[in-house]
């Protein structure tokens, strides 16, 4: 049995804001620490109800973030990027995906450092006209490989989106988020008991958490932060103008309309540079 173990840091425990997680500032070396931390707990449990392999994927900005030199010796670790299936490389081998220290989506009211997949291009995401963040995103790329999402753990803003979305997906709160900034984190004691207890558990009842289906073709709509964002993006031929900011792909399934739609993104946000 192999567990796909996806990593981000914005929902760490403890992870307030910028300062803690971006490559250069003076915390990030503190808590690239505790999320190399958090994956060992995720690593343990996954073992613990019998996992066989369990690959880390690093998904934080640029995704070179997991100490390797940290990580539990017994887990494999993918770190760095462009990655096809991005945040959840490598689940398209997995039996079961974990997310740790994910965050909720762009919009939402005191939330840890919401925003999905690009804080600085895009404001909103849909898929099939859902409004989705990265846990949703990445739920339905599992999906298209038959593979649930069993547990996710980041703040309380997070899990509130999980239950409403992702049913029977079971989530943790490490923190509760005062402002997009501030968090009240739970004793560290108890989340370095929660993850690997709540993992353990989740890993072992997988067979009855549901797989996140997206059937058929599939649309990403996503309104970037600037008209010119929408209008560079717009540069290929399958991308749709819904609105100055707002452009829509649609592909035979989740994986290709997610890679048109990442690749639009990526294209769209080289205005940025100009
Ligand atoms: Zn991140």
């Amino acid at each position: 049995m192999r567990v796909l173990v996806s990593v981000d840091m914005e929902g760490i425990a403890g992870v307030s804001g910028p300062d803690d997680i971006l490559h250069g500032r003076y915390n990030y070396d503190r808590f690239r620490r505790l999320m190399t931390e958090e994956a060992n707990l995720a690593v343990a449990g996954a073992f613990q109800a019998g996992a066989d392999t369990v690959v880390v994927n690093d998904s934080h900005d640029g995704m070179r973030n997991v100490m390797y030199e940290h990580l539990d010796e017994r887990a494999e670790l993918i770190s760095g990027f462009n990655k096809q299936l991005c945040m959840v490389e490598g689940v398209d081998q997995a039996d079961a995906a974990v997310f740790i220290g994910y965050h909720a989506w762009a919009g939402t009211a005191q939330a840890t450092m919401d925003h999905t997949i690009s804080g600085g291009q895009i404001h909103n995401w849909w898929l099939n006209g859902e409004l989705v963040g990265e846990s949703q995103i990445n739920a339905a790329i599992a999906g298209q490989f038959g593979v649930p999402v069993v547990f996710v753990s980041g703040d309380d803003k997070l899990a509130q989106q999980i239950q409403a979305t992702l049913p029977g997906t079971r989530t943790l709160v490490v923190k509760y988020a005062l402002d997009g900034s501030v968090v009240r984190s739970r004793p560290l004691g108890e989340v370095r008991r929660l993850i690997r207890e709540g993992v353990a558990e989740a890993v072992a009842a997988r067979n009855a958490i549901p797989v996140k289906k997206v059937e058929g073709a599939a649309t990403f709509r996503m309104e970037f932060k600037r008209s010119t964002h929408a209008e560079v993006a717009c540069l290929l031929p399958m991308v749709q103008r819904i609105d100055p900011r707002t452009v829509e792909v649609t592909g035979r399934d989740v994986v290709e309309a997610w890679r048109l739609a990442f690749g639009a993104m990526r294209l769209g946000s080289t205005c940025d540079a100009g």
